[in-house]
């Protein structure tokens, strides 16, 4: 019976997907590092390098080492599209049992991949690494991550994990799931967490870059941000809402409190008074309806995006056998 059991687990296949984008210096270790890591597990291994655009050597890496080892495949897209992606299109081509995201940068330890292949084990279709401590990254952006994972969680109609990023298992059943998924705007996260299944999480201490510089500048992860929140969540829309019932409400309690005051009680209103204060009523509506409409612009840009139905990326050349 457990003789069974364990050919069963080693014939399940795993592919690890690689996106990356300038990673010259980090590619030879993070292979090294992977392939060290699979001589001690019973699985097949498929590597799925995915070439986000990158103008240095990286592709060349990848290639020449590709001819010694069949399991590594890549697939270079024909531009930069985003990390997000980069990962869609490694998740719509690997062929694994289970697929597993991890930055090229060795940010996320490929050794904790091993603690993610045990839970799948036990039955788990998605497993998030979640981290504990964030090395090397600047205190603001340590400290606004901190608050958008948290905001996230609560303004959001699914669950998402708090403090995952992109380092995941995905099981097949769930891959699948993600694939039939057609949105334009590809918060993974968000994502994974929406298709449901049996979900579980894995902690680990998210390390410092080991070379080069990070492609996520805050302003980038601002963006991700912005992103995540218009994708998964109707709140900002309710806030507009609640927003123009306050004003309206407040509005008319100061209009029957002046005429209270100024003409019922006194009876005679101050001659400035209420120049000053239409003045600022008009700088306030306008702000706030500022506010609305960069808020609505979001959803229907969002909108104009799916209507497109453009494919999500291009691809420029692959040892794939079959890319289509
Ligand atoms: N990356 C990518 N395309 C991009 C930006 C980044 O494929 O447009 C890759 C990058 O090479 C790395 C991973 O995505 O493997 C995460 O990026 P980075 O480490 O720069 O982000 P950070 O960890 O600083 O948020
Ligand atoms: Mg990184």
């Amino acid at each position: 019976m457990f003789r069974h059991m364990d050919t069963l687990i080693s014939e399940r296949s795993i592919s690890i997907i690689v996106p990356f984008l300038n990673e010259e210096e980090n590619l030879p270790l993070l292979y090294q590092r992977l392939i060290a890591l699979f001589d001690q597990l019973p699985h097949q291994l498929e590597l799925l390098f995915i070439d986000d655009g990158s103008t240095d050597h990286s592709l060349e890496w990848v290639k020449l080492t590709a001819q010694n080892n069949p399991a590594l495949k890549y697939i270079q897209l024909s531009r930069n599209f985003g990390h997000q992606r980069a990962i869609t299109a490694g998740m719509h081509h690997c062929t694994g049992d289970a697929a597993i995201i991890i930055d090229a940068d060795l940010q996320d330890p490929p050794e904790v991949i091993a603690d993610l292949i045990a839970k799948w084990q036990q039955g788990y279709h998605v497993v998030h690494a979640v981290r504990s401590e964030r090395k090397g990254e600047t205190p603001l952006k340590k400290a606004l991550a901190h608050i958008f994972y948290r905001l996230m969680s609560q303004i959001t109609e699914v669950k998402m994990t708090v403090d995952a990023g992109d380092f995941r298992l995905i099981d097949r059943k769930a891959l699948n799931a993600l694939n039939s998924l057609p949105e334009q705007h590809r918060y993974m996260r968000g994502l994974a967490a929406w298709i449901g299944f049996r979900q579980t999480t894995v902690e680990y201490i998210r390390e410092a870059r080991h070379a080069g510089v990070t492609k996520y500048p805050l302003v980038k992860s601002i963006a991700l941000a912005l992103n995540a929140i218009t994708s998964f969540s109707g709140t900002p829309l309710r806030l507009i809402f609640y927003l123009g019932n306050l004003l309206c409400i407040l509005s008319l309690i100061i209009a029957i409190y002046l005429f209270i005051v100024w003409t019922l009680i006194q009876q005679n209103p101050p001659p400035h008074a209420g120049t000053t204060y239409l003045t600022l009523a008009i700088f306030f509506v306008s702000g706030l309806q500022m506010l609305c409409m960069g808020i609505l612009s979001q959803y229907i840009r969002r909108v104009f995006d799916e209507i497109k139905d453009r494919p999500l990326y291009l691809i420029h050349e692959t040892n794939l056998k079959d890319p289509s």
